[in-house]
Formats: structure tokens, sequence, C-alpha cells
């Protein structure tokens, strides 16, 4: 008797994809593989680099054809060396699983927000703190992270390489890794001339070739700071301090505030059309310096490039940990000093002073999930100006600006130009609803800056005073759909390297040092930049050190006499 067999039943979908999953995807070798990857990165991850790269390059001719064509291979060959170049199989898969995170959230903030991948955006990634990373989150950014990341990440794992000796993978290698160099040497060649152009005129473009960009970025970062870490012994550039003999028995108050992101172009106090300085204005002996230039175009570069000794042409910021600083200075010349952030720290600066870090502090008036308004770093100031009975300096780092997210930078009752965007996705807002909501920060740093002048003034009888603000860079807010800072210095647009600063004296501090009137409104209208910082502040502690610079303080030529002590 037969039996006739049972038609097999079909598979559940679950089993199927079991099976699949288990199956892997088949590739022929590493060296499939390798390319296989990198065109992937090329086609979907590199948007930004080829509308830059067509941008800058693109017309139609048959040489910019054969560029974009040679283009094409020479970052081809750059990304599947990366992979070719990993020692073993597992080493490879690792690298490509790791990349395709990078290239994911790399892909994502280049595209929405023109950023670029350079050494600096680098440095910005390691030093952020974890309330910048949530004020970056959001639905879309997630989205991506796990689509474009985390899932093809996992794929690597499951690609079907073939068994073979690992002669025959060095020899399959080699031999790609000498035609791939050939190929691509040879477009080079061909098109010499575009290329140079194209490496000379065009240099940002290259920070965006997803993932090369952030991997060569991070190794000249960890370069940078190994170096810096290898010399260890401070080194004190200042020398002997001397101290001018005080004209008064009160002692001197200095405040200095260190902006985030606010750019000049939107300060009311330049020009600007609207009213973002409406208590400022209302203020008197205070003086708008009106050109002011960064040091730097990102928090990592401009906070200790203020408080350097050396001007914007000399500094090094992986060098800048192995100097003492403006700080150290003023406690060397017995001044008390503490540094107060409402940031993402001080960069190294405040090392060797007190340091009150007001992030994710447990108050209820001025913090919401771990996101406090700047107003919080003045809660206890009138009760501290009370004790005060020496030279004190108090520096305020503020969050100031700093986007994205501009609409939680301010209070809901401080949203004085509506509608404002309220979103951490910027192309999800009109430009009319960022500018609102930006103009709202700087309103609102307006209405910080006031209160504490106006705290200075009521304990200005004990008390001489004088206030200093300055922004550690500006913010483009989509200009040529470019968005927030971080561009090469060179490269970056005017609204990131303009910032405003301001000096306010105490009636007490003009007579102390003898300030002629009007006299630094006058000097307010010449073009000034974060190099004169240092020198200003050691001026007007009635200070100088070995590398004062006199033509770099601000105040030293309004005292009376020209202020020749
Ligand atoms: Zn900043």
């Amino acid at each position: 008797m037969h039996t006739q067999p049972f038609p097999a039943a079909p598979l559940p979908l679950s089993v199927r994809l079991r099976e699949r999953w288990a199956a892997g995807i088949p590739c022929s070798s590493d060296v499939a593989f390798a390319f296989g990857v990198s065109f992937i990165w090329l086609a979907l991850y590199n948007v930004r680099f080829w509308q830059l790269s067509a941008a800058a390059m693109w017309h139609p001719s048959a040489g910019s054809v054969l560029f974009m064509t040679s283009l094409f291979v020479l970052a081809w060959v750059v990304l599947a060396l990366l992979l070719l170049l990993s020692p073993t199989r597992w080493l490879m898969r690792a690298a490509a699983s790791l990349m395709f995170v990078i290239a994911a959230f790399g892909a994502y903030f280049m595209s929405e927000y023109g950023a670029i991948m350079n050494t600096e955006m680098m440095r910005n990634v390691v030093q952020t703190d974890p309330s910048e990373v949530q004020g970056l989150l959001n639905a879309d950014v997630v989205l991506h992270g796990v689509l474009l990341g985390i899932v093809p990440a996992l794929l690597v794992w499951r690609v079907r390489l073939p068994e073979t000796s690992w002669r025959t993978q060095l020899g399959q290698r080699a031999l790609a890794i000498v035609v791939a160099l050939c190929v691509a040497f040879g477009g080079m060649f061909a098109c010499s001339a575009n290329y140079a152009t194209f490496f000379r005129e065009h240099k940002p473009v290259r920070y965006t070739l997803n993932p090369v960009a952030q991997i060569v970025s991070l190794v000249g970062l960890a370069a940078g700071s190994g170096k810096a870490k290898a010399n260890a012994p401070l080194i004190d550039p200042a020398g002997k301090i001397e101290r001018r003999a005080a004209t008064s028995a009160k002692p001197l108050v200095m405040f200095l505030v260190i902006g985030e992101t606010a750019r000049a172009a939107n300060f009311q106090l330049g020009g600007y059309a609207r009213e973002t300085n409406p208590e400022l204005a209302q203020i008197s002996g205070l003086t708008y310096f009106s050109n002011t230039a960064s040091c730097g175009t990102s928090t990592a570069i401009s906070v200790p490039c203020l408080f350097s000794h050396l001007p914007r042409s000399d500094f090094k910021v992986d060098a800048a940990d192995r100097y003492k600083n403006l700080l150290d200075s003023l406690v060397q010349a017995g001044f008390d000093v503490q540094w107060r952030d409402n940031n993402s720290g001080c960069k190294g600066v405040c090392a060797r002073v007190t340091n009150i870090d007001y992030n994710q502090k447990p108050d209820a008036q001025y913090c919401r999930d771990s996101n406090c308004f700047d107003a919080v770093m003045l809660e206890d100031l009138p009760e501290t100006l009370r004790k005060i009975e020496r030279d004190t300096v108090i520096v305020f780092h503020q969050k100031g600006s700093h986007g994205p997210y501009y609409s939680e930078r301010y209070p809901p009752e401080f949203e004085k130009f509506q509608p404002a965007c309220r979103s951490n996705q910027l192309q999800h807002c009109s430009q009319q609803e960022i500018t609102n909501a930006y103009d709202n920060t700087i309103a609102y740093t307006d209405h910080v800056l006031a209160s504490q002048i106006r705290m200075l003034r009521e304990a200005s009888s004990r008390l001489d005073s004088l206030l200093i603000y300055v922004s550690d860079h500006g913010e483009s807010l989509g200009e040529n759909g470019i968005y927030l800072h971080g561009m090469p210095y060179a490269f970056a647009p005017e609204a990131q390297k303009e910032v405003p600063m301001l000096i306010w004296t105490s009636e007490g501090y003009v007579r102390r040092e003898q300030l002629q009137p009007d006299c630094l409104r006058t000097e307010a209208r010449t073009p000034v930049s974060h190099d004169f910082f240092y020198h200003t502040v050691l001026g007007a502690a009635e200070l100088r050190n070995q590398v004062y610079d006199r033509r770099l303080d601000l105040i030293a030529g309004c005292r009376r006499g020209g202020g020749s002590e």
C-alpha cells in the first residue's frame, strides 16, 4: 500500500523569516563586501556631498562629466579602503557596522543642518553633554538612526563570505587595492585641473564625505589631544603680575558674561530693526561694540580662546590646556574667581577656580527636564553681592541662544515674537518662525543681562562694578541652507563670526578709574575681536602682567591722561 505523502503546509512567516536570516546574505569575497558596502554609503548616505560637489564643479561639458565620474570612483575607492585595510574579517565587519551608525547620523545632520564633519565638529560631538544631545534628538533623528544605522549595522553580520584561506583573502585584497588605486589616481591625473580647483577652492566639501570625514576628523582630534597631554607641565606665560594702587576702598566686582550663539545681526543695540534689547537700551553707562569678530565658530574653540593670552592668529585649541589663563592671573592677583556654568562646561578654562554647574539643577522656577534658563545663575546673586568683601570676578557661561531648540532657551512668558518655532527640527518651521524663536532668545538674554546690571547697581554703595558681555560665536539661521554654527572659520558665513559685545560700568567704577565720558563709545565703532577680551579684563581689574598688551585693552585709552600710569 502506497501512502501519499502529505502536501507540505506553507511555512509560517516567522519561520520563513528565521530561515532567511539564518541563510544570510551571500557575498563572493571580502573585496565585493567592501565595494558593495561602500557603494551603499556613496549612493544613499552622501546626498550632501554630491549636492555640494555638483554645486561647486558641475557645468554641462564632457570635462565635467569625466570629473564627476572620476570623483565618484575616487570617493568609492577611499570608502572601500577603510574596510579593505582592516586586518581581519571580523574587524572589517565591525568597522562596517560602526560606520553605518556614524554615517546615518552624519547624513542626517549634514542634510538637515548643513553641518560639516571637521575636527571642530567632532570636538563638539565629543565634548557635548546629555542635555545638548537631548536638544538635538527628535523622532526623525531616531528613525534615521535605526533604519539607516542600526538595521544595516546588524545586517553586516549576516553577510555570508566564502570560506577561503587567509592567503587567498590577502591576495584578493592586495590586487583590489592596487587596481582601485591605479584607477582612482588615473582619474585624478586625467582631471588634475578640476581637482586642483576642487581641493583648493571648495575645501568644506571634503568634510561632507560620509563617513570618511568623521573618521579622519576623529583621528585628527585624538592625535591633537594626545600631543597636548604628552607635555603635561603647566606653562605660565604671564609671569609676575602687578596691581595698580586702587583709588577706592570699595571692593571691585566684575561680571564676565560669556554668551552663547548670539549673533550681532540680531542685536537691537547694533541696529537690528526688532526690539530684541528693550531693557539694555534703557540702561546708562553701557557701551555696545558693534563690530566684534569671534575667535572661533564653536564653543569649544571660542571659550578657551577668550581666556587665552594668545590672539586668534596664534591660538591652538589643542595646546590651550597647557597654559595658565586669564582666570589664573586674576587669582594670582588676589581676586576671588568663580565660574558659573549653564552651558556644556568651561572647556578647561575653570580648571583651577570654583566652578558651579547649573545644568540639571533641581530648581522648580528655572529648570525643566534637565534644561535651565539662564536666570538660574542669578538666583542667589543679590545675597552673594551682599557678602562680598574682596575683589571678585564671576564668570557666567550662558546657554543663551543655543540651537536648534531655540524655544527651550526662554520661559514661555518671554515669547515676545510669535509664532515661534517650537521644534528642534528647524526644517519643519518657516523662516519667520525660526527667526522669531531666535529673537526671543536674544530678548531673554537682554533681560538676564539687564537684571545682572540692576543687581550690581543696587549694590553700588558698597561695590565698584563692571560687566562685560560677549558671545562665543554667532549662528546661521538658514541663510543659503546653512543652520547652526561650527563651520571652518575661513569658510564660515559672517553670521557665525560677528558677535555682540558690551561693557557696562558703574558710576563708582568710572570715578575710580577716572574714565572720560563717552570715550568708550567712540572706540566702540572700530573693529574689535575676541583678541581684546584678555587684555581688557586684565586692564579693567587694574592689573598688568608680562603678556598684557595695552593696545588690546579697550578701556586703557579712556582713563584721564591717556591712562598712562
Ligand atoms: Zn557656543
